[in-house]
């Protein structure tokens, strides 16, 4: 047995030796995108450096309240998830720690991160109107706004108020025109209603082609996925509001966890993810766009044309969900 000063010795030589060696090593990232959406990545990474990636995947909700749970025990270095909604909420929880990076400012827009550095967007999405192209015309389209006139009742299809992609379109609208005119609006969209809301963006589109309703909002990916799969489906994307504050555009995002056990490696793969190598590969495996603007999207997504963004900040969308969600309810948007 080591004599009790040796053993000190022998210990703190292994905790630092453990230290330097994980710090270099290795990343460990929660993440709510599926496995075969970020390995490609996290693959050319370790290829690249050397450093190995761990994750995780799991639904954002039980990620979140895991590394709250786990503390200064922490596990996770990184928070990878969807929606600057949920980005902002893992903020508020206190599970995420700010760092400041040239690498990150230079390559990614100021509106596409939170203004604290909590977080980073990493790819963008539109969410955007979809139109039965038997049925419509896209002239007969213009804005968000406009689904909730008279000439689309019983033509509209939306999915549930309660995902978070409703919540943060609705949040944007709240901070350009108020709460009062905002209510008016989703009072009309629920007015509209063709049948009960979708559990997700896609049934939306099944249901444009069935023919049980003309028009609806999805994310962009969901399109290029379903157009990929049947190019002859008779559903096409408009870019609404052109003329005023843009489409809504939101964002899959990344951000370091309190207590991240390898801090410096994590934030090394953050900046490394927002240059234009990783940023194809990330965004062209869900048909997005990448948040670098250096950057080109893969053909399926050029392929939709060019339009203007709504130029707001998308931490908006967390700023003002608890009011959106607030609203929806009021609306009658289940
Ligand atoms: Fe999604």
């Amino acid at each position: 047995m080591l004599a009790p000063k040796r053993l000190l010795t022998a210990l703190a030589l292994t905790l630092i030796g453990s230290t330097v060696v994980q710090a270099a090593d290795e990343v460990v990232v929660y993440s709510s995108r599926i496995d075969e959406l970020i390995k490609p990545v996290f693959d050319a990474y370790t290829q690249k450096t050397g450093v190995k990636v761990t994750f995780i995947t799991d639904k954002e909700a039980p990620l979140m309240q895991r590394i709250k749970a786990e503390g200064a025990n922490a596990t996770a270095d990184l928070l990878l998830t969807v929606d600057a909604g949920n980005l902002w909420q893992a903020e508020q929880m206190g599970i995420l720690q700010p760092f400041t990076s040239k690498v990150i400012d230079a390559n990614i827009p100021l509106q596409y991160r939170a203004a604290s550095h909590a977080w980073t967007g990493l790819s963008l999405r539109a969410r955007t109107l979809v139109y039965s192209t038997e049925r419509v015309k896209p002239s007969d389209l213009s804005t968000y706004e406009a689904l909730a006139d008279k000439q689309w009742e019983g033509r509209l299809c939306l999915r549930t108020a309660k995902k978070v992609y409703n919540q943060s379109l609705t949040a944007t609208l709240i901070e350009t025109h108020g709460a009062a005119k905002t209510e008016e609006i989703i009072k009309g969209w629920v007015n509209n209603l063709a049948t009960d809301v979708f559990s997700d963006d896609n049934a939306v589109m099944q249901a444009i082609a069935a023919g049980q309703c003309d028009v609806g909002i999805v994310n962009t990916y969901y399109y290029g996925r379903l157009h990929q799969a049947k190019p002859d489906l008779p559903v096409k994307l408009f870019w609404p509001n052109q003329a005023d504050r843009g489409v809504h555009v939101n964002l899959s995002g990344i951000g370091l966890t309190a207590h991240a056990p390898h801090p410096e490696a994590a934030k090394a793969l953050v900046e490394w993810m927002t240059t234009p190598e990783a940023q194809k590969i990330f965004a062209d495996a869900n048909q997005e766009f990448p948040a670098n603007p250096a950057v080109k999207p893969s053909a399926e997504v050029q392929a939709w044309g060019q339009f203007i963004p709504d130029t707001l900040p998308v931490e908006v969308a967390g700023l003002r969900q608890a009011e959106a969600i607030r609203l929806m309810d009021r609306a009658g948007w289940n």
